[in-house]
């Protein structure tokens, strides 16, 4: 049996459809890897098709956010009406179109993981409900394991000082050392490594260590002041 690995270095996300080549409609040779429910935090659960596509040696998964009607309908009517759909991950080709079907879905559960979480299975083929139900059940397990470790490095200079600037840094879960703050000032939340001694803010495209933090939060104090 061929080597495969979970974490393909090859390995592509476009979690939110960010990119535009990436925002398009799911093609006709991409088949049914499953449908499920996926709650988008908040009130939110929405029925989701995944579909899997095997060309050219690459592997892609695509996904489209249904309509609450849209279960059990011919797969055209379900895309017709679909909310959002596009390619979320790629990556070359591994193992049967199954395997390489739960690669993807779990690299992608986990990049969505503390924003969209599969709330229930409703139908495959090609990624069944055991190994839906495994995938989640491993990710969950590692995600409560970054935490623990996490916590360990709750004393790290980077996530005190956060603490002392009232930035309320709490474990993320997504690696050992990846821990979410406050963005001084703002509404949404920034990164932390607790390892590196790092903080970066998508959002702002700020990033640095503790210094950097420290001005970038009395730069805020006073703006607003
Ligand atoms: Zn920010």
């Amino acid at each position: 049996m061929p080597y495969l690995n979970p974490r393909p270095h090859d390995l592509e996300l476009d979690v939110w459809l960010k990119q535009s080549e990436n925002h398009a409609p799911v093609p006709d040779d991409a088949e049914c890897a499953c449908l499920q429910e996926i709650n988008l935090g908040a009130v939110d659960v929405i029925p989701e098709a995944l579909f899997f596509r095997r060309h050219a040696g690459r592997d892609e998964l695509w996904s489209a956010g249904l309509t609450h009607d849209a279960p059990g309908k011919p797969r055209a009517a379900q895309l017709a009406s679909a909310y959002k759909q596009g390619r979320v991950a790629w990556a070359g080709s591994q193992g049967t179109r199954a395997t390489g079907a739960e690669i993807l879905f779990r690299a992608l559960t986990a990049a969505r993981q503390g924003h969209v979480w599969p709330e229930a299975f409703l139908e495959g083929p090609l990624i069944t409900e055991s190994a839906h139900r495994r995938i989640l059940g491993e990710l969950e397990a590692e995600h409560e394991r970054n935490i623990r470790d996490a916590e360990a490095q709750a004393e790290a200079e980077i996530i005190v000082l956060a603490r002392r600037l009232g930035l309320r840094p709490e474990p993320a879960g997504q690696s050992p050392s990846a821990w979410y703050a406050d963005c001084p000032g703002k509404a949404h939340r920034l990164m932390i490594s607790s390892s590196a001694n790092q903080f970066g803010c998508g959002y702002c495209r700020v990033k640095g260590e503790t210094a950097e933090l420290e001005a970038l939060a009395n730069q805020r104090k006073e703006a607003r002041s």
